[in-house]
């Protein structure tokens, strides 16, 4: 068929020391998945895990070593940062068992899920979807994909956040109220998952915001550093 128009080019992310690029279907966003931040917001208890989607094109690619740079989105006067894991599937599946759930990973990266917190929280007050607090434009700055292959399961090891050389954000992979093999079976159930999904596995607690002129460096233990400069 051809088109009205060219279609947009597919969404990928780098893959460390290859040429090669991952390509994007969907990038889903499990909600509040570690104690101290779900009590930072008001929350507490295990209540099950929730999801939220961003659009693939809000993807912010950022190649190794080098500072992205975001721009500070429009109707906000509180753009939070909020560190994360972000799991990336290789294989797909419905219904997928907790013990199988490993299976689908194919690699890890560094993510920001960069939340619009005034209109977020409006949204929340109001009963209304969260897309304009959570999936504006490049809201979603992420690093180069890790292959599995080398890092092996993650399941813990430290996570943590500066802005401008202060540490905000500290805590470990093993804090995650859903560990990665649960929040993977449980979205199962929701939506058959597919190659090129994407997951963003929740923050720890100290999220804050950032205004135009700061330098967001984050990191996960055994995955390197993601900076970003808001402009
Ligand atoms: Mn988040």
């Amino acid at each position: 068929m051809e088109y009205v128009f060219e279609p947009a080019p597919v969404v990928a992310v780098p893959v460390v020391g290859s040429e090669q690029g991952f390509p994007v279907r969907r990038v889903y966003c499990v909600g509040r998945n570690y104690a101290e931040h779900a009590k930072e917001m008001g929350f507490t208890g295990r209540e099950d895990p929730f999801f939220f989607c961003k659009p693939a094109d809000a993807i912010l690619a950022i190649a190794d070593g080098d500072t992205g740079e975001m721009p500070y989105p429009s109707k906000t006067a509180n753009l939070h940062y909020e560190m994360e894991l972000v799991v990336v599937l290789g294989k797909g599946g419905k219904d997928v068992p907790v013990e199988q759930a490993n299976e689908l990973v194919w690699g890890y990266a560094l993510g920001l899920d960069m939340t619009r917190r005034d209109l977020q929280g409006e949204a929340k007050k109001q009963g209304r979807p969260w897309e304009v607090g959570k999936a504006f434009d490049q809201s979603a700055p992420i690093g180069p994909i890790h292959p599995k292959s080398k890092t092996g399961v993650l399941d813990k090891g430290a996570i943590w956040l500066d802005v401008d050389g202060q540490r905000k954000q500290s805590s470990d992979l093993s804090q995650m109220i859903w560990n990665i093999p649960e929040s993977i079976s449980y979205l199962s159930g929701l939506f058959e998952l597919q190659p090129g999904d994407l997951i963003f596995t929740g923050t720890p607690e100290g999220v804050g915001a950032v205004v135009r002129g700061n330098i967001i460096t984050g990191g996960v233990e055994g995955l390197g550093e993601l900076s970003v400069r808001i402009v």
